[in-house]
């Protein structure tokens, strides 16, 4: 058990590293990766500095063929989100890491198709659905840039990444709108959010990555919400996308209508678990996706989709179940077919022991006992029943 102290230590040393990041200019091809606060050790792998790109191409990972073709990998995990993107020049990209149970599935899917290195790792944001496999991950590989929103949680998950990433001696990478990650000819990286430094709600700090590759284009739009995507609009970024990894599990939250149309995708993937909790993707959400003639993957359905792109056509293959199936909150002891459905559910989570309420998606929300569990339709409700709302995810 880590000493409290020790944690607290991690915490100020990742805050240190993501404030000397954020600069107020826009772009930071130029700049150096944010300031390690002393997490570097004198055995860290030597990353090759992403910032001579200009001058000199990165090396391709040596598995990676760098076959001129763009792979983006969505990959099963479940009610989280996991996405491998291969890059053209042979370069990786991992876009968050499932839950902590994902982790090992994870790590054993990228090394069956030859992932050795990924030049960048991308926590969209600290909740466990998206950064709980990454502790795995950063211990398997090797790794580059690590790009991180500058946010932190005190959830031991959270710990456990910054643990992770302080062994490794790497440096975190600010992500917010405006960063490039990558710019060579006709391939693209950047991030279009987070737009703002001031969110309530976790899921707008979702570092948001659009890629472009020749003509095609994707945005993987993490849990961002509503109002993080009137602030990508208001940017004036360029948001257009053939596929959208569409936000927050296709949550109700997320896809607003201007946002949709701005960024007009031909594809939607969305990254679910069967019979999860939150009755996730809504149906409004998928009414407006099949309203506007948006073709539609889900990973609950189909498994791990994997788009390629040549740089002008997209072709779309559903891999089925390349990483166990399993439903959210079932800690991975009860298989999926065993969890009953729980039907349409988006309200709030009760514990009967703490009379403390969460948001469905609040790590806690996941560890209360079933027999301890209680469901509110509104906010009100739970406040009536005498419940308090969580100070983590502050429903
Ligand atoms: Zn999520
Ligand atoms: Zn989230």
């Amino acid at each position: 058990m880590m000493k409290r102290s020790a944690i607290v230590a991690l915490i100020l040393a990742f805050l240190l590293a993501v404030l000397a990041g954020c600069g107020s200019s826009g772009t930071n091809t130029s700049d150096q990766p944010a300031a390690n606060a002393g997490t570097v050790a004198s055995t860290a792998p030597s990353v090759p500095p992403t910032d001579n790109r200009e001058s000199r191409p990165p090396a391709a990972s040596p598995q990676s063929s760098g076959d001129g073709l763009l792979k983006v990998h969505f990959l099963d995990v479940g009610q989280a989100d996991s996405i491998l993107v291969q890059f053209p020049n042979g370069q990786n990209m991992l876009v968050d890491a499932g839950n902590n149970d994902d982790g090992p599935a994870v790590v054993s899917y990228l090394k069956s198709k030859g992932v050795s290195r990924i030049d960048y790792l991308v926590a969209t944001h600290p909740h466990e659905d998206h950064i709980g496999g990454m502790d795995n991950v950063i211990r398997a590989f090797n790794i580059g840039r690590v790009y991180m929103p500058r946010v932190t949680t005190t959830t031991k998950t959270f710990e456990d990444v910054l643990l992770a990433v302080k062994e490794k001696g790497l440096k975190i990478s600010t992500a917010r709108a405006g960063v490039t990650v990558l710019d060579q000819g006709s391939l693209k990286v950047n991030f279009v959010a987070p737009c703002g430094s001031n969110y309530e709600d976790l899921n707008n700090w979702s570092a948001v990555t659009r890629i472009q590759y020749g003509s095609t284009s994707f945005l993987l739009a993490g849990d961002a919400e509503a109002q993080s995507e009137e602030e990508m609009l208001a940017s004036g970024a360029n948001l257009k996308a053939d596929v959208l990894k569409v936000g927050h599990h296709g949550s109700s939250s997320s896809t607003s209508p201007a946002f949709l149309k701005a960024v007009a995708p031909k594809y939607a993937i969305i990254s679910v678990g069967a019979g999860n909790d939150y009755g996730h993707p809504h149906k409004e959400t998928l009414a407006k996706l099949a309203n506007a003639g948006i073709r539609v993957y889900r990973t609950d359905r189909d498994g791990t989709v994997v788009f390629t792109s040549d740089g002008k056509n997209i072709s779309v293959e559903k891999l089925g179940s390349t990483i166990r199936p399993r439903a959210p909150d079932a800690g991975g002891v009860a298989p999926a077919a065993t969890v009953t459905p729980t039907g349409s559910k988006s309200g709030y989570i009760g514990n009967k022991n703490s009379k403390k309420f969460h948001r469905p998606d609040c790590r806690w929300a996941a560890e209360i006992a079933p027999h301890n569990r209680v469901e509110f339709g509104t906010r009100e409700e739970a406040i009536a029943a005498g419940y308090v709302p969580c100070k983590v995810c502050r429903p």
